[in-house]
């Protein structure tokens, strides 16, 4: 296994699966997802450019962050937070794409502020699949039916308009599927739903984080500004 040649060959794809799409790599960014994984693979990866990276604990961001000294690394959290614990991702997280109830949202600002950082940008977690097991605000069927799009629209409005925390978008995960064709609904629903927010709250959602290891080039086919990509990078953890 080694780290440099994963990354090409997953910015290869990229390339590949925005080509599909017309569309301009250099809209993609790519999250490696280094959970799980020794901070040497992390300074290997950083050492062929690789800058941004994902984890989904805080425990283990609370371990790792001390020993990274490199100062222009982008820190994504991508993981559930427990919202007692949301007063410690300012100190470690540029971005949180785990966003998935108002409380938290409120949490994450009342830390923001209190961090003294200037903001936070956060993704709203879609559940658009129904899976039980998929946190997120519930967004499944959303198009016909007026409840759920009442509530949606409405913790967003409120969410939009908090302090201190930025939205910048949209993020979902797929169902594990054999072929990964079948998660394209889910990509390119979560993109209906983003257009559709839009216009209704004149808002700007730019990005869509969704696609991991398996499924990323239809993701990026759907409009993905984000991927989260994990083992095809750092191997199985
Ligand atoms: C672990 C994880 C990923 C990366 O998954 P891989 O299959 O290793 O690419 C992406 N997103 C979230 C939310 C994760 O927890």
């Amino acid at each position: 296994m080694n780290i440099s040649d994963n990354l090409k060959h997953v910015q290869s794809q990229i390339v590949t699966a925005c080509a599909n799409a017309n569309r301009n790599p250099s809209e993609v960014i790519l999250v490696a997802v280094s959970k799980g994984h020794p901070i040497e693979h992390i300074i290997e990866a950083y050492s062929v450019g690789q800058r941004q990276f994902g984890e989904n604990r805080v425990e283990e961001m609370r371990q790792k962050y001390p020993q990274i000294s490199y100062t222009d690394i982008s820190w994504h959290m991508i993981g559930h937070i427990q919202s007692r614990k949301a007063r410690d991702i300012p100190a470690y997280f540029d971005t949180v794409h785990s966003v998935d109830s108002l409380h938290l949202a409120q949490k994450l600002a009342d830390a923001t502020e209190k961090s003294g950082k200037s903001r936070l940008d956060v993704l709203l977690q879609i559940n658009v699949s129904g899976e039980a097991s998929k946190s997120g605000f519930f967004a499944v069927n959303w198009m016909n039916s007026p409840d759920v799009r009442a509530d949606l629209w409405n913790n967003i409005r409120q969410i939009c308009v908090l302090p201190n925390i930025c939205v910048v978008g949209l993020m979902t995960m797929a169902f594990i599927a054999d072929d990964p064709e079948e998660t394209r609904p889910i990509f390119s629903g979560l993109r209906q739903l983003r257009d559709a927010l839009v216009d209704d709250l004149h808002i700007s959602l730019p990005h869509l984080s969704m696609g991991m290891t398996d499924d990323f080039m239809v993701a990026i086919e759907e409009g993905a500004t984000m991927v989260r990509v994990g083992r095809a990078i750092f191997g199985e953890r």
